[in-house]
Protein backbone atom coordinates (compact mmCIF):
# COMPACT_ATOMS: atom_id res chain seq x y z
CA UNK A 1 0.00 0.00 0.00
CA UNK A 2 1.71 3.41 -1.57
CA UNK A 3 -1.26 5.29 0.70
CA UNK A 4 0.50 4.04 3.98
CA UNK A 5 3.52 5.68 3.38
CA UNK A 6 2.42 9.03 1.68
CA UNK A 7 2.10 11.17 4.91
CA UNK A 8 6.29 10.88 5.16
CA UNK A 9 6.27 12.98 1.70
CA UNK A 10 4.65 16.03 3.55
CA UNK A 11 6.25 19.02 4.88
CA UNK A 12 9.77 17.60 3.77
CA UNK A 13 11.89 19.68 5.97
CA UNK A 14 15.76 20.78 4.57
CA UNK A 15 17.98 20.25 8.40
CA UNK A 16 20.51 22.13 7.33
CA UNK A 17 18.69 24.88 6.56
CA UNK A 18 20.26 28.23 8.52
CA UNK A 19 23.48 25.79 9.64
CA UNK A 20 26.72 27.14 8.85
CA UNK A 21 27.84 24.87 5.92
CA UNK A 22 31.64 24.37 5.12
CA UNK A 23 30.86 21.54 2.97
CA UNK A 24 32.81 22.71 -0.74
CA UNK A 25 29.75 21.11 -2.85
CA UNK A 26 27.61 23.93 -0.88
CA UNK A 27 29.28 26.75 -0.82
CA UNK A 28 28.99 28.22 -4.36
CA UNK A 29 25.56 27.15 -5.27
CA UNK A 30 23.76 29.59 -2.75
CA UNK A 31 21.25 31.01 -4.19
CA UNK A 32 21.18 34.95 -4.24
CA UNK A 33 17.85 36.58 -3.07
CA UNK A 34 17.15 37.20 -6.49
CA UNK A 35 17.47 33.84 -7.10
CA UNK A 36 15.48 32.54 -4.37
CA UNK A 37 12.25 35.03 -5.51
CA UNK A 38 12.72 33.70 -9.50
CA UNK A 39 13.05 30.16 -7.99
CA UNK A 40 9.24 30.67 -6.47
CA UNK A 41 7.92 32.38 -9.61
CA UNK A 42 9.57 30.23 -12.33
CA UNK A 43 9.32 26.75 -10.01
CA UNK A 44 6.82 25.00 -12.55
CA UNK A 45 7.96 22.59 -14.56
CA UNK A 46 8.57 23.63 -18.35
CA UNK A 47 8.16 27.49 -16.71
CA UNK A 48 9.97 29.09 -19.20
CA UNK A 49 8.76 27.09 -22.29
CA UNK A 50 5.82 29.52 -22.49
CA UNK A 51 7.84 32.03 -24.42
CA UNK A 52 9.67 29.38 -26.39
CA UNK A 53 8.66 29.56 -30.16
CA UNK A 54 11.08 26.08 -31.06
CA UNK A 55 14.39 26.76 -29.41
CA UNK A 56 15.03 27.72 -25.86
CA UNK A 57 18.13 29.71 -25.82
CA UNK A 58 16.27 31.77 -28.56
CA UNK A 59 13.60 33.21 -25.80
CA UNK A 60 14.51 36.46 -25.33
CA UNK A 61 12.50 37.23 -22.64
CA UNK A 62 13.12 35.98 -20.10
CA UNK A 63 16.59 36.57 -21.82
CA UNK A 64 18.07 33.63 -22.14
CA UNK A 65 19.30 34.62 -25.38
CA UNK A 66 21.09 37.49 -24.18
CA UNK A 67 23.16 35.36 -21.72
CA UNK A 68 23.68 32.55 -24.26
CA UNK A 69 24.81 34.62 -26.98
CA UNK A 70 26.15 37.69 -25.36
CA UNK A 71 26.88 37.71 -21.58
CA UNK A 72 28.32 34.39 -20.98
CA UNK A 73 30.65 33.92 -23.78
CA UNK A 74 32.06 37.30 -22.91
CA UNK A 75 32.48 36.31 -18.91
CA UNK A 76 34.26 33.09 -20.26
CA UNK A 77 36.21 34.82 -23.35
CA UNK A 78 34.27 31.69 -25.09
CA UNK A 79 33.51 32.05 -29.24
CA UNK A 80 30.09 29.89 -28.51
CA UNK A 81 28.67 28.95 -25.68
CA UNK A 82 25.41 26.74 -24.71
CA UNK A 83 23.64 25.87 -21.05
CA UNK A 84 23.66 21.89 -20.23
CA UNK A 85 22.87 19.71 -17.38
CA UNK A 86 25.79 20.41 -15.30
CA UNK A 87 29.41 20.14 -15.76
CA UNK A 88 29.41 16.31 -16.18
CA UNK A 89 26.76 16.59 -19.06
CA UNK A 90 29.22 19.20 -20.92
CA UNK A 91 31.78 16.63 -20.44
CA UNK A 92 29.67 13.79 -21.85
CA UNK A 93 28.70 16.46 -25.01
CA UNK A 94 32.09 16.88 -25.72
CA UNK A 95 33.57 13.73 -25.53
CA UNK A 96 30.46 11.92 -27.52
CA UNK A 97 30.86 14.60 -30.01
CA UNK A 98 34.27 15.13 -30.95
CA UNK A 99 35.57 11.33 -29.99
CA UNK A 100 35.03 7.37 -32.04
CA UNK A 101 34.56 4.47 -29.65
CA UNK A 102 37.45 3.02 -28.87
CA UNK A 103 39.53 6.15 -28.89
CA UNK A 104 41.73 7.72 -25.62
CA UNK A 105 41.19 10.63 -23.45
CA UNK A 106 43.82 11.57 -21.08
CA UNK A 107 42.63 12.71 -17.63
CA UNK A 108 44.53 14.21 -14.61
CA UNK A 109 44.40 11.88 -12.23
CA UNK A 110 42.87 14.56 -9.92
CA UNK A 111 39.86 14.23 -12.29
CA UNK A 112 36.38 13.82 -10.85
CA UNK A 113 34.28 10.92 -11.03
CA UNK A 114 32.15 12.19 -13.47
CA UNK A 115 35.43 12.60 -15.94
CA UNK A 116 35.38 9.20 -15.45
CA UNK A 117 32.03 8.35 -16.27
CA UNK A 118 31.11 10.43 -18.85
CA UNK A 119 34.33 9.08 -20.92
CA UNK A 120 32.59 5.57 -20.07
CA UNK A 121 29.55 6.63 -21.72
CA UNK A 122 31.21 8.15 -24.82
CA UNK A 123 32.38 4.46 -24.59
CA UNK A 124 36.35 5.81 -24.41
CA UNK A 125 39.30 4.44 -22.80
CA UNK A 126 40.90 6.50 -20.51
CA UNK A 127 44.52 7.15 -19.27
CA UNK A 128 45.75 9.27 -16.03
CA UNK A 129 48.32 11.77 -15.69
CA UNK A 130 50.00 10.69 -12.26
CA UNK A 131 49.71 13.55 -9.32
CA UNK A 132 52.51 14.01 -6.86
CA UNK A 133 51.33 12.10 -4.20
CA UNK A 134 50.92 12.96 -0.38
CA UNK A 135 51.72 15.50 0.33
CA UNK A 136 50.73 17.94 -2.49
CA UNK A 137 48.84 15.86 -5.22
CA UNK A 138 50.20 18.40 -7.82
CA UNK A 139 50.01 17.19 -11.51
CA UNK A 140 53.75 18.10 -13.35
CA UNK A 141 51.87 19.05 -16.41
CA UNK A 142 55.08 17.40 -18.43
CA UNK A 143 53.50 14.45 -17.95
CA UNK A 144 51.01 14.94 -20.27
CA UNK A 145 53.71 14.37 -22.79
CA UNK A 146 55.05 11.47 -21.38
CA UNK A 147 51.39 9.85 -21.13
CA UNK A 148 50.75 11.04 -25.20
CA UNK A 149 54.11 9.65 -26.13
CA UNK A 150 53.19 6.61 -23.99
CA UNK A 151 49.96 5.75 -24.71
CA UNK A 152 50.91 6.04 -29.13
CA UNK A 153 53.37 3.82 -28.11
CA UNK A 154 51.60 0.74 -26.61
CA UNK A 155 49.06 1.50 -28.58
CA UNK A 156 49.16 2.54 -32.55
CA UNK A 157 45.59 1.65 -33.63
CA UNK A 158 43.23 4.00 -31.52
CA UNK A 159 43.47 7.83 -31.42
CA UNK A 160 43.86 10.08 -28.48
CA UNK A 161 40.87 12.38 -29.08
CA UNK A 162 40.78 14.64 -25.78
CA UNK A 163 42.78 15.69 -23.15
CA UNK A 164 40.97 16.58 -19.80
CA UNK A 165 42.39 18.93 -17.01
CA UNK A 166 40.39 19.75 -13.77
CA UNK A 167 40.82 22.97 -13.27
CA UNK A 168 41.25 23.07 -9.95
CA UNK A 169 40.53 19.59 -8.92
CA UNK A 170 37.83 18.54 -6.34
CA UNK A 171 39.81 16.66 -3.81
CA UNK A 172 42.54 19.41 -3.38
CA UNK A 173 41.79 22.45 -4.98
CA UNK A 174 45.23 22.50 -6.33
CA UNK A 175 45.35 24.69 -10.18
CA UNK A 176 48.05 22.73 -12.48
CA UNK A 177 49.60 25.04 -15.34
CA UNK A 178 46.34 24.83 -17.53
CA UNK A 179 48.52 26.88 -19.98
CA UNK A 180 50.96 24.45 -20.32
CA UNK A 181 48.39 21.87 -20.59
CA UNK A 182 47.22 24.05 -23.91
CA UNK A 183 50.04 24.43 -25.35
CA UNK A 184 51.32 20.54 -24.84
CA UNK A 185 47.76 19.85 -26.61
CA UNK A 186 48.04 21.90 -29.45
CA UNK A 187 52.02 20.69 -30.11
CA UNK A 188 49.94 17.00 -30.78
CA UNK A 189 47.22 18.78 -32.13
CA UNK A 190 44.72 16.98 -29.59
CA UNK A 191 41.97 19.09 -28.30
CA UNK A 192 42.07 20.12 -24.91
CA UNK A 193 38.72 20.68 -22.30
CA UNK A 194 39.09 22.24 -19.36
CA UNK A 195 37.22 20.83 -16.56
CA UNK A 196 36.07 24.64 -14.48
CA UNK A 197 33.09 23.27 -12.10
CA UNK A 198 34.84 24.93 -9.31
CA UNK A 199 36.35 27.63 -10.95
CA UNK A 200 33.80 29.13 -13.23
CA UNK A 201 31.34 31.84 -11.66
CA UNK A 202 34.04 31.94 -8.60
CA UNK A 203 37.23 33.32 -10.27
CA UNK A 204 37.93 35.12 -13.66
CA UNK A 205 38.33 32.74 -16.27
CA UNK A 206 39.16 33.81 -20.06
CA UNK A 207 39.23 30.54 -22.38
CA UNK A 208 41.02 32.71 -24.58
CA UNK A 209 44.08 33.55 -22.77
CA UNK A 210 44.21 29.94 -21.34
CA UNK A 211 43.87 28.51 -24.62
CA UNK A 212 41.17 25.49 -23.76
CA UNK A 213 39.26 24.54 -26.82
CA UNK A 214 36.19 23.40 -24.50
CA UNK A 215 35.62 24.80 -20.69
CA UNK A 216 32.91 23.06 -18.80
CA UNK A 217 31.10 24.50 -15.39
CA UNK A 218 28.57 23.71 -12.77
CA UNK A 219 25.70 26.38 -12.04
CA UNK A 220 24.93 24.48 -9.25
CA UNK A 221 28.18 24.12 -7.92
CA UNK A 222 30.01 27.52 -8.64
CA UNK A 223 27.32 29.70 -10.16
CA UNK A 224 24.46 30.53 -7.34
CA UNK A 225 21.77 28.46 -9.48
CA UNK A 226 19.01 25.68 -8.11
CA UNK A 227 20.55 23.80 -10.88
CA UNK A 228 20.98 20.94 -11.97
CA UNK A 229 22.61 22.98 -14.75
CA UNK A 230 26.08 23.49 -16.53
CA UNK A 231 27.72 25.82 -19.32
CA UNK A 232 29.90 24.94 -21.77
CA UNK A 233 32.52 27.36 -23.53
CA UNK A 234 33.54 26.07 -27.14
CA UNK A 235 35.70 27.57 -29.87
CA UNK A 236 34.76 28.57 -32.77
CA UNK A 237 36.94 25.28 -34.77
CA UNK A 238 34.50 22.59 -32.44
CA UNK A 239 31.04 24.60 -33.25
CA UNK A 240 29.81 22.37 -36.02
CA UNK A 241 31.03 19.19 -34.36
CA UNK A 242 29.46 19.96 -31.15
CA UNK A 243 26.15 21.52 -31.87
CA UNK A 244 25.54 19.39 -35.37
CA UNK A 245 21.24 19.84 -35.84
CA UNK A 246 19.09 16.93 -36.11
CA UNK A 247 18.18 15.90 -39.11
CA UNK A 248 14.62 15.36 -38.05
CA UNK A 249 13.96 18.77 -36.36
CA UNK A 250 16.05 21.52 -37.70
CA UNK A 251 16.32 23.52 -34.61
CA UNK A 252 17.07 21.02 -31.87
CA UNK A 253 20.80 20.47 -31.29
CA UNK A 254 21.84 16.61 -30.94
CA UNK A 255 23.83 16.81 -28.19
CA UNK A 256 22.10 19.19 -26.30
CA UNK A 257 18.94 16.38 -26.93
CA UNK A 258 17.12 19.66 -28.04
CA UNK A 259 16.76 21.79 -24.91
CA UNK A 260 18.38 21.36 -21.44
CA UNK A 261 17.51 23.08 -18.74
CA UNK A 262 14.13 24.34 -19.49
CA UNK A 263 12.93 25.71 -16.17
CA UNK A 264 13.83 26.76 -12.40
CA UNK A 265 17.53 26.18 -13.28
CA UNK A 266 18.04 28.69 -16.38
CA UNK A 267 15.79 31.12 -15.01
CA UNK A 268 18.17 31.32 -11.08
CA UNK A 269 21.24 30.81 -13.16
CA UNK A 270 20.06 34.05 -15.03
CA UNK A 271 18.83 35.88 -11.94
CA UNK A 272 22.38 34.95 -10.07
CA UNK A 273 24.61 36.27 -12.87
CA UNK A 274 24.66 39.65 -12.15
CA UNK A 275 26.09 38.62 -8.93
CA UNK A 276 28.34 36.16 -9.78
CA UNK A 277 30.08 38.60 -12.61
CA UNK A 278 30.69 40.88 -9.76
CA UNK A 279 31.80 38.25 -7.06
CA UNK A 280 34.74 36.98 -8.99
CA UNK A 281 35.62 40.18 -9.46
CA UNK A 282 37.15 39.97 -5.81
CA UNK A 283 38.30 36.99 -5.83
CA UNK A 284 42.01 37.23 -4.33
CA UNK A 285 39.56 37.74 -1.25
CA UNK A 286 38.79 34.68 -1.10
CA UNK A 287 42.13 33.41 -1.33
CA UNK A 288 43.43 35.54 1.19
CA UNK A 289 40.66 34.38 3.68
CA UNK A 290 41.10 30.51 2.57
CA UNK A 291 44.47 30.96 3.39
CA UNK A 292 44.05 32.41 7.11
CA UNK A 293 42.12 29.94 7.61
CA UNK A 294 44.26 27.18 7.02
CA UNK A 295 47.14 28.80 9.11
CA UNK A 296 44.41 29.07 11.99
CA UNK A 297 43.60 25.59 11.79
CA UNK A 298 47.36 24.41 11.28
CA UNK A 299 47.95 26.02 15.01
CA UNK A 300 45.53 23.46 15.80
CA UNK A 301 47.18 20.41 14.64
CA UNK A 302 45.36 20.15 11.45
CA UNK A 303 47.30 20.84 8.53
CA UNK A 304 46.67 21.41 4.84
CA UNK A 305 47.31 19.11 2.31
CA UNK A 306 47.77 20.69 -1.35
CA UNK A 307 49.29 23.03 -3.33
CA UNK A 308 51.29 25.69 -1.30
CA UNK A 309 50.81 28.54 -1.27
CA UNK A 310 47.10 27.56 -1.74
CA UNK A 311 44.92 29.66 -4.20
CA UNK A 312 41.45 28.09 -4.02
CA UNK A 313 38.32 27.84 -0.78
CA UNK A 314 38.63 23.95 -1.29
CA UNK A 315 40.90 22.86 1.10
CA UNK A 316 41.70 19.17 2.31
CA UNK A 317 43.01 18.73 5.48
CA UNK A 318 44.93 15.80 7.77
CA UNK A 319 44.51 15.71 11.47
CA UNK A 320 46.29 13.02 13.63
CA UNK A 321 45.29 15.12 16.20
CA UNK A 322 41.45 14.63 15.40
CA UNK A 323 42.19 10.85 14.51
CA UNK A 324 43.93 10.00 18.08
CA UNK A 325 40.53 11.54 19.96
CA UNK A 326 38.06 9.73 17.84
CA UNK A 327 39.87 6.67 18.99
CA UNK A 328 39.20 7.21 22.93
CA UNK A 329 36.11 9.45 22.43
CA UNK A 330 32.52 8.08 23.08
CA UNK A 331 31.30 9.16 19.67
CA UNK A 332 34.24 7.50 18.05
CA UNK A 333 35.22 8.67 14.57
CA UNK A 334 31.38 10.59 14.52
CA UNK A 335 32.90 12.77 17.46
CA UNK A 336 33.74 15.36 14.95
CA UNK A 337 30.67 15.29 12.89
CA UNK A 338 28.77 15.96 16.30
CA UNK A 339 30.64 18.49 18.09
CA UNK A 340 30.26 20.39 15.00
CA UNK A 341 26.48 20.01 14.42
CA UNK A 342 26.22 20.77 17.84
CA UNK A 343 27.80 23.84 17.38
CA UNK A 344 25.38 24.88 14.21
CA UNK A 345 28.40 23.97 12.03
CA UNK A 346 27.63 21.44 9.13
CA UNK A 347 29.50 20.07 6.19
CA UNK A 348 32.30 17.39 7.80
CA UNK A 349 30.80 14.19 6.57
CA UNK A 350 30.20 11.67 9.33
CA UNK A 351 32.88 9.48 10.24
CA UNK A 352 35.47 11.75 8.97
CA UNK A 353 38.40 13.05 11.63
CA UNK A 354 41.96 11.98 9.64
CA UNK A 355 41.17 13.28 6.72
CA UNK A 356 38.07 16.08 4.79
CA UNK A 357 37.69 18.84 2.98
CA UNK A 358 35.90 22.31 3.57
CA UNK A 359 35.42 25.54 1.95
CA UNK A 360 35.71 29.21 3.04
CA UNK A 361 33.74 30.60 0.57
CA UNK A 362 30.32 31.01 1.74
CA UNK A 363 32.20 32.24 5.45
CA UNK A 364 31.75 36.16 6.13
CA UNK A 365 34.01 37.04 9.36
CA UNK A 366 32.28 36.32 11.92
CA UNK A 367 30.75 32.98 10.19
CA UNK A 368 34.72 32.10 9.33
CA UNK A 369 35.67 32.68 13.33
CA UNK A 370 33.09 30.59 14.62
CA UNK A 371 34.14 27.62 12.69
CA UNK A 372 37.87 28.22 14.18
CA UNK A 373 36.86 28.91 17.28
CA UNK A 374 34.47 25.60 16.86
CA UNK A 375 37.88 23.45 15.97
CA UNK A 376 39.88 24.83 18.84
CA UNK A 377 37.29 24.20 21.78
CA UNK A 378 36.16 20.72 20.28
CA UNK A 379 39.99 19.60 20.62
CA UNK A 380 40.40 21.29 23.68
CA UNK A 381 37.52 19.99 25.50
CA UNK A 382 38.45 16.48 24.41
CA UNK A 383 42.20 16.65 25.26
CA UNK A 384 40.82 17.83 28.61
CA UNK A 385 39.13 14.59 29.26
CA UNK A 386 41.44 12.53 28.49
C1 LIG B 1 31.16 18.90 -8.78
C2 LIG B 1 32.09 18.55 -9.86
C3 LIG B 1 31.63 18.02 -11.07
C4 LIG B 1 30.19 17.70 -11.32
O1 LIG B 1 29.42 18.83 -11.57
P1 LIG B 1 27.92 18.67 -12.03
O2 LIG B 1 27.54 20.02 -12.52
O3 LIG B 1 27.12 18.25 -10.83
O4 LIG B 1 27.89 17.65 -13.11
C5 LIG B 1 32.54 17.77 -12.06
N1 LIG B 1 33.85 18.01 -11.88
C6 LIG B 1 34.34 18.53 -10.74
C7 LIG B 1 35.79 18.80 -10.58
C8 LIG B 1 33.48 18.80 -9.69
O5 LIG B 1 33.97 19.28 -8.55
Amino acid sequence: MVEKGLSRFINIKRETKGLINIDPLQTGGRLTDAARSALLDWGDGYSVCDFCRGQLDAIKKPPIYHFVYDALPKFLGADVTRITGGAREGKFIVMNSIAEPGDWIIVDKNSHYTTYVAAERAKLKVKEVPNSGFPNFEINVEDYRNVIEETKKKDRTSKISLIVLTWPDGNYGNFADAKKVAAIAKEYEIPFMLNAAYAIGRLPIDMKDIGCDFIVGSGHKSMAACGPIGIIGINNEWENDVLKKSKYFKSKEIEMLGCTARGAPVITLLASFPHVYERVKKWNKQVEKARKAAAQLQELGINHIGEKPHRHDLMFFESKKLYEISKRHKDGAFFLYKALKKRNIWGIKPGLTKQFKLSTFALNEDELQKVITAFREIIQLAEQAF
